[in-house]
């Protein structure tokens, strides 16, 4: 799951960086509005966490525009500000969701977790092929009579594929998923991972389309 992470105080960003990368999470950090919102027309994310104090463009006036851009994107604001009517408007806007600093990292991942669900339109947090289930709450994969929790990564390859069955994914694309901007990424390192799944699962658990990239079974 790849987030945008909008804040310019290099603390809270740092913090926020390493506690949603913690939970498996590719995380892109920008600290500035124009930038972000760059990002937010160019990649899909799914979700941005929206500071508002913001230099190069104020957060409420990057959700705005944002929202004017058509960026679907779930926005979850976070910040210093408890005003109710700074609240208001940034709900009126097109906020999903607002979160007052400080706050307690679990539930940060709790209302990100519920937008998500929301915003995809899911009740039950799972992602389903015929043969396959994943858990988003818990990362558990099931397939041919296996489950196991996954690690970060292979989660992150997983969710990919699973959100699209049928739907072929390039290694660019696997890679931008799971490494963001900032990843060096070993040239083999998406093949190591999914060697990893299909030794657990087994080799159907992923099909390989020669040249092509790779995919899920619907
Ligand atoms: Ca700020």
């Amino acid at each position: 799951m790849r987030v945008l992470l909008i804040e310019d105080d290099a603390l809270i960003g740092k913090g926020l960086e390493v506690a949603l990368k913690a939970a498996g999470m590719t995380v892109d950090w920008v600290r500035n509005g124009l930038l972000a919102q760059e990002a937010l027309r160019e990649m899909a994310y799914a979700i941005a966490l929206l500071d508002l104090g913001l230099p190069g463009m104020d957060g409420m006036a990057l959700l705005k525009s944002a929202r004017k851009l058509g960026v679907e994107t779930p926005i979850l604001v976070i910040t210093a500000r408890d005003g109710v009517e700074d609240r208001v408007a940034g709900l009126d806007l097109g906020a999903d969701d607002y979160l007052i600093k400080p706050f307690e990292v679990s539930e940060l991942l709790a209302r990100m977790r519920a937008l998500i669900r929301r915003h995809a339109g899911r009740a039950i947090p799972q992602l389903n092929t015929k043969e396959a289930v994943l858990d988003i709450g818990t990362h558990e994969f099931s397939y041919g009579g296996r489950t196991e929790i996954l690690s970060a990564r292979e989660y992150a390859l997983m969710q990919a594929l699973m959100e699209r069955p049928g739907h072929i994914l390039s290694r660019t694309q696997i890679e931008d998923r799971l490494y963001g901007w900032s990843g060096e990424v070993e040239s083999n390192a998406v093949e190591v991972l999914i060697h990893s799944l299909r030794r657990k699962f087994g080799k159907s658990v992923i099909l390989n389309i020669r040249g092509a990239g790779w995919m899920v079974s619907k």
